[in-house]
């Protein structure tokens, strides 16, 4: 799959304008701020499809982009904005449920993005298991790995798997979506995904 043939195709405010057309579908997830755009950007070679910086919390939308004219790429909104308020964190957790309810099953894997800085939030750690019980495969993208001295890179990873409880095959890919790192590996995971 040519993830530099890429498309913006619709954003989705509520649950009937989901897509439900049969095509694969690779849903990203990941807190505010932890570089979910940039990740996307990063793998579909754009500079600005996904919309980096845009005002946290306001952005209760599901977004799709069309790959190669062969699966989607799932924006899911982000999550753990202190900021936004109750009624919508509410909004979101009933779009998050029913987006997994539905399109679950079209769901042909999950990406979660984590920072590779810290251990994952509680936050993070329920998107995981929201993910895992659609049984699709899920791959754990440890983000702004740039940031991380040599040292401190091991044992951030092994952080996060102790934190997501992920099992030793489980997929974790670092990266930098600022430098690149990673884009090619997740992509490889993508497309075997896209094909098994
Ligand atoms: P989103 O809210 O998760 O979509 O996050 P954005 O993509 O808007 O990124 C949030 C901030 O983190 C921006 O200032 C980005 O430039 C920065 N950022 C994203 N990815 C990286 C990375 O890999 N390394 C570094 N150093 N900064 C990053």
């Amino acid at each position: 799959m040519n993830f530099a043939k890429a498309e913006f195709i619709r954003s989705a405010a509520s649950p009937e304008q989901f897509l439900r057309d049969g095509l694969p579908q690779f849903a990203f997830a990941g807190r505010s701020n932890v570089g979910k755009s940039s990740v996307i950007n990063r793998l579909l070679n754009r500079k600005n499809l996904a919309y980096v910086g845009s005002s946290p919390g306001k952005t209760s939308q599901v977004n799709y982009f069309l790959v190669d004219s062969r699966a989607y790429l799932v924006d899911l909104p982000g999550y753990g904005y202190a900021k936004v308020s109750r009624a919508e964190k509410e909004r979101w957790g009933r779009l998050m449920e029913r987006y997994f309810q539905e399109g679950g099953s079209y769901l042909t894997a999950g990406v979660l993005i984590v920072d590779a800085r810290h251990k994952p939030t509680a936050d993070d750690v329920t998107m995981h298991g929201w993910f895992r019980e659609t049984g699709c495969p899920e791959i754990v993208v440890a983000n702004k790995l740039d940031k991380l001295k040599k040292s401190q890179i091991d044992p951030a990873l092994a952080l996060i798997r102790e934190t997501l409880e992920l099992p030793e095959e489980g997929a974790l890919v670092p990266f930098s979506a600022e430098k690149g790192i990673g884009k090619d590996t997740l992509a490889g995971l993508l497309n075997k995904a896209c094909e098994s």
